[in-house]
């Protein structure tokens, strides 16, 4: 098994320099040449920790790591900085199964892939004799940035520059990235939206004087953002994980087909799930849930994606993306991992913003199914579920919780369901609490922090107490256009 462009067929990588180079030159995402089957069987999943379930799908993928540098990359990405030695526990509430991804060192779902990834990128780094610092270079819709920031603060032979929309992300979560205190990071907020943000750090990844300028100078780049197969196939794991507990609790027998639901931006999340279903885990339906930039949905119904449309700011700003970065892999493997009809498609995306997909195309997508929340119907689901179970949930997770009870209702679709919790609502209590309560309304942001604590019943999260009084040291502002000129700065180049 090796990688391979999604926009060039000559590309043949081992999985450590795929994820070492993050990015193929030619701008594609790397892909596995064939999927890897899970090595034991759904029953046997039912007894399985996380870590050995995260070992035994990334093995899979990761083929040119050996045993013990996996397991010491696992062992050292999901321990204590996790609150639950469960790592990604269930939580059953109105029929649905919300699979919480965020008890990790920054309470979003990144946390369980970006533990992992520097990690598995220093390891690349002394597998493949690279003797040049890595510079991690990261777009950020709010959570990225974080617990990239976290996974590689301090890390050595790696510095770690991240871009976010500065009028795009919560307070908390812009607090969370600005108070980082590591030498080797940077943190820049960009007068634009996400979509700015990434579209010029894949320009910047993709110049090729740049990156000739950067390797004389002893740097090269890798990403940490969900193109980074690195970040990707960690995620797969608590598919596998959740299933095992699934059959373990006796909700499914093992064989059983389940659905997932999951809040989508840059569809990397939901992917993940799909690479599962490659590996061998039954997923029957994958439900790909939008808030009002509900470009996924539109394009799941017609075969057309389409981006030139309004860009909207919502109450989950982690899914405020328009383009899907994490598409470009499905759409490569729908149209038979032909490199030329991806990279025709995505030209048509960069110069018009818009592609059409063929009906075979379609059809091979034909598990996936688009659903969208807007913000009224998101309040309506935290309000109701809280008032009716006690259980709150963030914003994100309310996008794909409102969504599967739209899903349902059209469908009449029983099959259990594991909903991707993606973040602690503790990220966004402002916007939780609203729906909770108008009272709210007035409140300063860490009073509302101490209040959902009261409301939900859950102790603050350490992620947030760490920057209740932390001071802020990343200033930087910058147009797009300016980004490069920041980067190259800090390598002082
Ligand atoms: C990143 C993020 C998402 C979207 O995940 P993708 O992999 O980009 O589709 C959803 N919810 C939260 C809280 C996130 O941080």
């Amino acid at each position: 098994m090796y990688y391979s462009s999604t926009r060039d067929d000559s590309v043949r990588l081992t999985a450590s320099e795929a994820v070492l180079k993050g990015l193929s030159d030619d701008g594609g995402l790397f892909v596995p040449s064939e999927f890897p089957k899970l090595s034991v069987s759904l029953d046997e999943l039912a007894d399985k920790d996380y870590k050995e379930t995260a070992y035994t799908v990334m093995k899979g993928f990761l083929e040119d790591y050996t045993e013990e540098e996996l397991k010491d990359c696992i062992n050292k990405a999901y321990d204590s900085k996790f609150d639950t030695e469960e790592i990604a526990p269930i939580a059953e509430a109105e029929g649905a199964f919300y699979l919480e991804l965020f008890h990790g060192k920054t309470i979003a779902f990144k946390d369980m892939a970006l533990s992992i990834l520097p990690h598995l990128l220093t390891t690349a780094v002394k597998k493949n004799k690279s003797d040049k610092e890595v510079v991690i270079l990261t777009a950020t819709s709010g959570d990225t940035g974080k617990a990239a920031l976290a996974g590689f603060g301090s890390v050595p032979g790696t510095r770690i520059i991240v871009f976010y929309p500065k009028d795009g992300v919560s307070r908390v979560q812009k607090l969370q990235m600005v108070t980082q205190p590591d030498k080797n990071t940077m943190v820049v907020g960009v007068d634009g939206n996400f979509d700015d943000c990434q579209s010029e750090v894949k320009r910047i990844f993709g110049d090729s004087e740049l990156r000739e300028r950067m390797a004389k100078g002893g740097f090269q780049f890798s990403s940490a953002n969900s193109m980074n197969i690195g970040r990707l196939v960690p995620q797969v794991a608590y598919y596998v994980y959740a299933y095992g507990k699934l059959v373990k609790g006796g909700r499914i027998k093992a064989g059983d087909c389940i659905n997932v639901c999951v809040p989508t931006g840059n569809f990397g999340n939901i992917l993940a799930a799909f690479f599962a279903k490659q590996m061998g885990l039954p997923i029957k339906t994958f439900i790909c849930a939008s808030n009002d930039n509900k470009v996924l949905f539109d394009f799941f119904k017609t075969g057309t994606y389409d981006k030139n449309r309004e860009f909207v700011l919502t109450d989950s700003p982690s899914m405020d993306i328009l383009i899907s970065s994490n598409l470009e892999r499905l759409i490569y493997l729908s149209c038979g991992c032909d490199a030329a009809k991806t990279k025709e498609l995505m030209n048509g995306l960069s110069t018009k913003g818009v592609y059409n997909v063929t009906d075979d195309m379609k059809k091979f997508m034909d598990a996936f199914v688009g659903e969208y929340a807007v913000w009224d119907e998101c309040a309506d689901k935290i309000k109701s579920l809280y008032e009716d179970t006690g259980y709150v949930i963030d914003t994100h997770t309310a996008v794909a919780a409102a969504s599967y009870d739209k899903y349902v209702k059209e469908t009449k679709d029983k099959t259990v369901t594991v909903i991707a919790s993606t973040a602690s609502p503790f990220k966004f209590s402002r916007s939780v609490l609203k729906a909770i309560d108008k009272k709210y309304e007035n409140f300063d942001d860490f009073d509302l922090i101490d209040e959902l604590s009261k409301v939900a019943n859950v102790d603050v999260p350490a992620a947030i107490d760490e920057i209740r009084n932390a001071p802020v040291v990343h200033n930087t502002v910058c147009k797009r256009e300016e980004m490069k000129d920041l980067v190259l700065k800090n390598m002082g180049l």
